[in-house]
């Protein structure tokens, strides 16, 4: 792509509308970034705990700054949605979350705990990494209930799911409202 285009992108990326849809898409490529961990399993064990956790939105915030406030955003949603489901299964072998090699070894039963923390400290932070502003809020609310709602419903298939995700986003929402931003 040639550097005026490229420009050109970048400046559309900066609009209201662009952020919008970079927000959104965001949040749909990192509802299932954390299961990347399958791709490397020698060496992170599913549910690794660098993967799930609110390591690879931050990630993006400090290493992807061109996609403005709203790449960064969309990521911590994303994964707020998807360890609100993980958050589901039992705290059993592949439930548990692992530390990669050398160590090899589970959070155990401190796992639960650790995916409800860092789900949570996930939704606040796609309110708390953006500019204030209600527009904001709106649209991080909007992206956040279709995410959960359709994470649980159609990935997951299970209403729970979908509802403790909608609980988690709603949580951030809320804890954005009153702490202070980023
Ligand atoms: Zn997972």
């Amino acid at each position: 792509m040639n550097p005026e285009a490229f420009d050109l992108l970048g400046r559309l990326g900066l609009s209201a509308p662009g952020q919008g849809i970079i927000l959104a898409g965001s949040a749909a490529v990192f509802v299932a970034a954390p299961d990347i961990d399958l791709l490397a399993l020698r060496l992170l064990h599913h549910r690794s705990i660098l993967t799930h956790s609110v390591l690879l939105p931050f990630l993006v915030l400090w290493l992807l700054p061109g996609l403005g406030p709203a790449g960064a955003a969309g990521a911590f949603l994303g994964v707020a949605v998807h360890l609100a489901a993980d958050l589901l299964s039992p705290a059993r072998g592949f439930g548990q979350i692992w530390l990669p090699e050398p160590f090899q070894v589970s959070l155990g039963r401190w796992s639960p705990l650790w995916i409800m923390l860092n789900a949570l400290g996930a939704a606040w932070l796609a309110v708390a990494v953006l500019p204030p502003g209600d527009n904001w809020r709106l649209v991080v609310g909007a992206v956040g209930v279709v995410a959960a709602v359709g994470y649980g419903i159609v990935r997951e298939k299970s209403l729970l799911s979908a509802l403790v995700a909608l609980g988690v986003v709603g949580a951030g929402h809320a804890a954005g409202g009153w702490l202070p931003p980023m």
